[in-house]
């Protein structure tokens, strides 16, 4: 995730905490933990009273490793959450919100199935999917409980983040331990957030990132391209792929502790729609190739060195198309 849906979601993460430190029951029995997954996963919240949490910054990072997510989150299950017995009343039964916009880039098969043996029936797991490059039928097989949020003001957004405060404090009314997914999802009065179900077949991945790095100043940045959308039967979409320009971010060196590495996907550069500026610099074109096969900016026809490798360079503009390397959205 990267861009505005995160800056979203963070600011969503900080309205949540707001919203339940406000609510006395919620202060009484509410713990919060924050699990952040892109090319890796890992707790940036450990599980703490929502009277002290503090609202982390999310990551930004390259790939969608929910396998790894899920690992995390059975561990976590394991080790932080009191089980009831005869002797101990044990913690409340924990309520999972996973939210993701993305196709996961890993295997997850057996963290799937070690999740519906082992802790399916020791947590709510309720899965949101933001936009159209959620994989759904992945997450069918995780949980009966999918929705899809399909709204797309900040109002929307704030409903949604609304609809998960809600359902928390409405669990933290309880006496009973036991919470009906149904109800909370019931909860949801609007229809950005629709329930998914069908299981949906998923075609390709929507979104192509590139990562680069300023010539100048050495900085890297990210760059999203969306697939063009287009609804013609007789399409051909490996012959007639096209990519259009989403955004160009900058990101810090910690996006790739956050990515999977060794990512070596590529795509044709033709298929790309739009050449951003860099975001560092202002150099014209953000998108030229070294031949280490790495991304740079540069500021026009002639010689540059490359900030990954070093090498001198020399630029100029050409019919021919190449190939680039593509991160893990
Ligand atoms: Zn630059
Ligand atoms: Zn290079």
């Amino acid at each position: 995730m990267v861009g505005q849906p995160l800056n979203a979601l963070e600011e969503g993460v900080g309205r949540i905490v707001a919203s339940l430190q406000k609510d006395p029951s919620a202060l009484e029995s509410v713990y919060i933990s924050v699990i952040a997954f892109a090319g890796k996963a890992s707790v940036i919240s450990p599980l703490t009273e929502i009277a002290t949490f503090y609202t982390p910054r999310l990551p930004i990072g390259g790939g969608t490793e929910l396998g790894a997510a899920l690992e995390v989150l059975m561990h976590e299950i394991d080790t932080k959450i009191v089980p009831q017995t005869k002797s101990q009343k044990g913690d409340w039964r924990p309520i999972v919100f996973l939210i993701t916009d993305g196709e996961p880039t890993s295997p997850l098969e057996l963290s799937i199935k070690q999740w519906q043996e082992h802790y399916a029936k020791r947590a709510t797991l309720v899965a949101i999917g933001l936009g159209h490059g959620t994989n759904y039928a992945v997450l069918e097989q995780l949980t009966p409980h999918v929705l899809a949020y399909e709204g797309s003001s900040d109002e929307d957004f704030r409903k949604f983040v609304d609809w998960i405060s809600a359902s928390v404090k409405s669990e933290s009314q309880k006496v009973e331990h036991t919470h009906s997914v149904m109800e909370l999802i019931n909860l949801s009065k609007h229809d950005t957030l629709k329930k998914v179900e069908q299981p949906q077949r998923f075609v390709e991945p929507n979104t192509i990132t590139l990562t680069g790095r300023c010539q100048t100043t050495k900085r890297p940045y990210l760059i999203k391209y969306l697939r063009a959308v287009t609804v013609t039967l007789l399409q051909k979409y490996d012959k007639d792929e096209r990519f259009y320009l989403d955004g160009i971010f900058p990101i810090s060196e910690d996006y790739f502790n956050w990515s999977k590495p060794n990512a070596s996907k590529e795509v044709k550069a033709s298929a790309l729609q739009g050449i951003p500026s860099c975001p560092h610099c202002g150099a014209t074109t953000a998108v030229a190739s070294c031949q280490c096969g790495k991304i740079m900016c540069i500021k026009g026809e002639g010689e540059a060195k490359c900030p990954w490798c070093d090498r001198v360079l020399s630029f100029e503009y050409g019919e021919g198309d190449f190939t680039i390397q593509r991160g893990e959205g």
